[in-house]
């Protein structure tokens, strides 16, 4: 919802995708190994992220009114269901104070930049977090920016400079909010064969160590996993 971003005119898509994601921090028995977990299920990602010591967050993308049902648990029944979700994984969870619920949305602008405004982060992409994805997006966002501010030092919100960052984000941006928009509705599909190509997708994935470390480089930059394949 960025001033800045209607101010300058530019027109976004946007709708919630029906979801709300629940999010906290708990203590657990045994030790995470710096490791991220995320299970699909059939109302959204369950993502748990590795805190320091053995503490970690969690994210929980499920239906509004069962996540309105989980906030107003007591710490005692919600440090077990979230442990039964996890099946015990990570042993005996103990919920800290601070739960919170956030309606989920994804929202597109028709531009990245115009007006002198450019758009970086969150006034430019909005997609539900599953993948780990929107962080890193708003990373490449701002090095873009930097980088075409340098090349026309002369006004770097002049048209130009503001068309070539927005022809720069444009591949970036698109790819990664339709990727993550379909893999969400991948999982609230009923229909199997949608199921099916998911779960051989993510199985490979999980079989072949290299082409999981291509997909981690794709990740965290678009073009250094499958453009170092291409290149060779
Ligand atoms: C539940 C959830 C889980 C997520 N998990 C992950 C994950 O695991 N990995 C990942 O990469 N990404 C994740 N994301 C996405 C990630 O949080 C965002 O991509 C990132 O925070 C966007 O950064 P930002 O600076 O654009 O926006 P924000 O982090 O939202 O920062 C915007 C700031 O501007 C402030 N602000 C707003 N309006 C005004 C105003 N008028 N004046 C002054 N200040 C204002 C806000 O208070 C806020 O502090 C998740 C998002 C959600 C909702």
């Amino acid at each position: 919802m960025s001033p800045a971003r209607e101010a300058a005119g530019i027109a976004v898509s946007a709708g919630s995708t029906g979801q709300s994601a629940l999010v906290l921090d708990f203590a657990h028995a045994r030790p995470h190994n710096d490791t991220s977990t995320e299970f699909h299920t059939e109302d959204g990602p369950f993502t748990l992220v590795p805190l320091s010591g053995q503490r970690s967050s969690l994210v929980w993308v499920t239906r509004p009114h069962r996540a309105e049902e989980l906030v107003r648990l007591s710490d005692d029944e919600l440090s077990l269901i979230v442990e039964e979700r996890m099946q015990s994984m990570l042993g005996r969870v103990t919920v800290e104070p601070g739960r919170q619920v956030f309606p989920l949305s994804s929202a597109l602008p028709r531009r990245f930049a115009a007006n002198r405004v450019a758009l970086v982060g969150e006034a430019a992409h909005i997609f539900p977090p599953i993948g780990a994805q929107g962080l890193n997006l708003g990373i490449r966002d701002v090095e873009s920016l930097l980088d075409t501010a340098m090349r026309h030092s002369d006004d770097p919100g002049s048209p130009a400079a503001l068309s070539a960052y927005d022809r720069r984000r444009r591949p970036d941006i698109l790819a990664r909010s339709s990727a993550v928009n379909m893999l969400n509705r991948s999982l609230l599909s009923d229909m199997l064969p949608v199921q099916l190509m998911r779960t051989a997708g993510l199985s490979l994935l999980g079989a072949a160590p290299p082409l999981r470390a291509l997909f981690m480089r794709e990740g965290l930059r678009t073009g250094s996993g499958f453009g170092s394949v291409f290149r060779v």
